[in-house]
């Protein structure tokens, strides 16, 4: 990378960028542009990937957070996909074994649920073999006093079995942040703040973009060979802009997340459970919260603004207590909440739980190539199919051929660990560093699994800060490495993106938030008026995703 990953020198960064030009464009910072970023980078094309606001700070931060095959899909009979993401699940664990974890899921099997013993038996088998699934992680199917001594809370009286089955969990965010900074050195360069306005056409063919710089409203022009559209829920707008939005179109569904703390709704692991609407949802452990979700509901206002309406959390909170009905969850439970929007491919008659979630990629008569659909679990193959749209049209307008796509054996950054082992291994050695300071296991567990090797670069900025508090002189280091490396712009990009502490550890944004302020207002030379704007920012996200009193409707 010719700059460093930082918006410390933003205006030389940008004076680099506005010199060159490049053989792709990526426009957008989510899963879907940053593993076409990589794959594109990979295979020898100059890449630069341009996202309007933050890396991930669309849909691809606001996931349930699974790598998953899609069990549900199965139903649908869409065998194809369950088979892709199903295998890919194994290999982007096998790329970041510390950030993608094995996470075994429990599916209780209840009176007048919607899965039959016999069915999920069946369902699970094929979802094995379509998933190529061996070895302990194979699907077991588990009698009532088994899966309640697996699961407690579940409800006894109309407990009839479970079904008990591998799949991953990851941070989104930083899965999309890691595979961005995993095509750096490599040559790869990606800005966020810039947003693309327009596109300019040479010969009625697209032949670069017009993008603003959020910070300074400077615009600049960037010439391309190839542009490629990823925007997630906003491939439309970009589509229109560039007249060629006709045949099939986006459908935005809205999904919902609530986060409450684990001593409320202590579930000792993962559980996809029957919603009485036919529906299924999770419930996850993660850290010191669990968290649940989603909602499945049709989008149709500003996709820049998605909220969380009263009715969504009394549709999740309503579901729990009927799966765990000791559990008695209330409004005031909540700790914490996302929404996101899912860019699904719309089809005519379809309700938004049963539209299919496989990706498409289309190319506008401008040679504009658009791709939407599709999972966080299938983005190596999204960006393998959009990258190989490419390369065709490279070889037969540049004579130009690429190289095969090989992601599939490019660890990502941050991981050098071949088996989950080492991943432990590592844990262990970080805790035995951070014990005497008064750090927990939790601690090396949350430095690891959110870092991997990069906690070395952590511990060494950890070591150079001054502060009596450990736990603030920790997040200091972590945001010095996330301004430093990461190109976080204030703390809302450090405290949702880069660590994921606005959901699963709230408190430590209430109590340490000036602390990080600080670390921006340093970095960034902010005077006090910037400084108390961050603050009030801060305080407004952490009310925005936390406080569900019934004067919020
Ligand atoms: C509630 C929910 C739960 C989900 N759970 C899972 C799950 O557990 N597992 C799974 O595999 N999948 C899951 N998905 C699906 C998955 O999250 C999405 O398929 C994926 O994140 C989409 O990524 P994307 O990069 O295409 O879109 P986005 O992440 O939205 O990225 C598009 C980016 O483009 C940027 N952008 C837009 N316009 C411009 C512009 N003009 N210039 C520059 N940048 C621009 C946006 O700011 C945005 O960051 C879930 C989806 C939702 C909504």
């Amino acid at each position: 990378m010719d700059f460093p990953f930082s918006n410390v020198n933003r205006s030389e960064t940008l004076q680099k960028v506005a010199g060159q030009a490049y053989d792709l464009i990526v426009i957008g910072g989510g899963i879907t542009g940053a593993g076409v970023s990589l794959d594109a980078t990979a295979r020898g094309l100059k890449v630069l990937l341009l996202e309007k606001g933050d890396f991930a700070s669309g849909t691809s931060g606001k996931s349930t957070k699974l790598i998953h095959g899609g069990l549900r899909y199965l139903k649908q009979f869409d065998f194809w996909l369950v088979h892709e993401v199903g295998s890919e699940r194994a290999i982007v664990h096998k790329l970041a074994p510390h950030l993608v974890l094995p996470e075994k899921m429990l599916l209780p099997l209840i009176e007048g649920g919607s899965y039959g013993k016999w069915l999920t038996s069946f369902g699970l088998k094929v979802y094995d073999i379509l998933a190529e699934v061996d070895g302990d992680d194979k699907r077991r199917m588990l009698e009532a006093k088994e899966a309640l001594k697996m699961e407690p809370l579940l409800p006894k009286k109309i407990l009839k079995g479970a079904g008990y089955y591998a799949e991953y969990r990851t941070d989104d965010a930083r899965l999309t942040l890691e595979v961005i900074k995993t095509g750096l050195p490599l040559g790869a360069q990606a800005l966020n703040q810039a947003e693309v306005v327009d596109f300019l056409y040479s010969q009625d063919r697209v032949s670069g973009v017009k993008f603003r710089d959020a910070i300074s409203g400077s615009m600049f022009e960037i010439a391309s060979k190839y542009v490629i559209n990823a925007a997630g829920p906003w491939v439309d707008g970009l589509r229109l802009q560039d007249g060629s939005l006709g045949g099939k179109r986006l459908h935005l569904t809205k999904g919902v997340h609530l986060v409450f703390p684990r001593e409320k709704f202590p579930v000792r692991q993962s559980v996809y459970f029957d919603v009485p609407d036919g529906r299924m949802m999770f419930a996850i452990p993660r850290g010191k919260v669990t968290y649940i979700g989603t909602t499945d509901t049709n989008f149709t206002q500003d996709s820049d603004r998605v909220g969380i309406d009263i009715t969504d959390a009394v549709y999740l909170i309503t579901a729990v207590n009927h799966m765990f009905p000791d559990i008695n969850l209330e409004l005031k439970d909540i700790i914490s909440s996302w929404a996101g929007l899912r860019p699904l491919i719309h089809e005519e008659g379809k309700s938004a739980s049963e539209l299919s979630r496989k990706d498409e990629i289309f190319t506008s008569k401008s040679g504009l190539v658009s791709i939407a659909g599709g999972k966080l679990t299938g983005y190596r193959k999204m960006a393998e199919r959009a990258v190989n749209r490419i390369a065709k049209m490279m070889e037969e307008e540049h004579g130009r051929s690429l190289k095969a796509c090989t992601t599939d054996k490019m660890p990502l950054c941050g991981s050098d660990f071949k088996k989950n082992k080492q991943v432990q291994k590592y844990m262990d050695l970080v805790f035995d560093r951070i014990r005497d300071s008064g750090f927990s296991t939790y601690d090396a567990w949350y430095l690891v699994t959110t870092y991997g090797k990069q906690t070395q670069s952590i511990l060494e900025l950890y070591a150079q800060i001054q502060d009596e508090d450990p736990s603030r002189r920790l997040i200091r280091a972590e945001a010095r490495f996330a301004i430093a490396h990461e190109m976080a712009l204030d703390p809302l990009d450090f405290f949702i993106r880069r660590t994921g502490r606005m959901y699963f550890d709230i408190e430590s944004v209430r109590s340490h938030g000036k602390a990080v302020i600080g670390e921006f207002q340093q970095a960034f030379k902010l005077g006090k008026t910037a400084g108390e704007a961050l603050e009030k920012a801060l305080k407004e996200s952490v009310r925005q995703h936390s406080d569900f009193s019934m004067d919020r409707i």
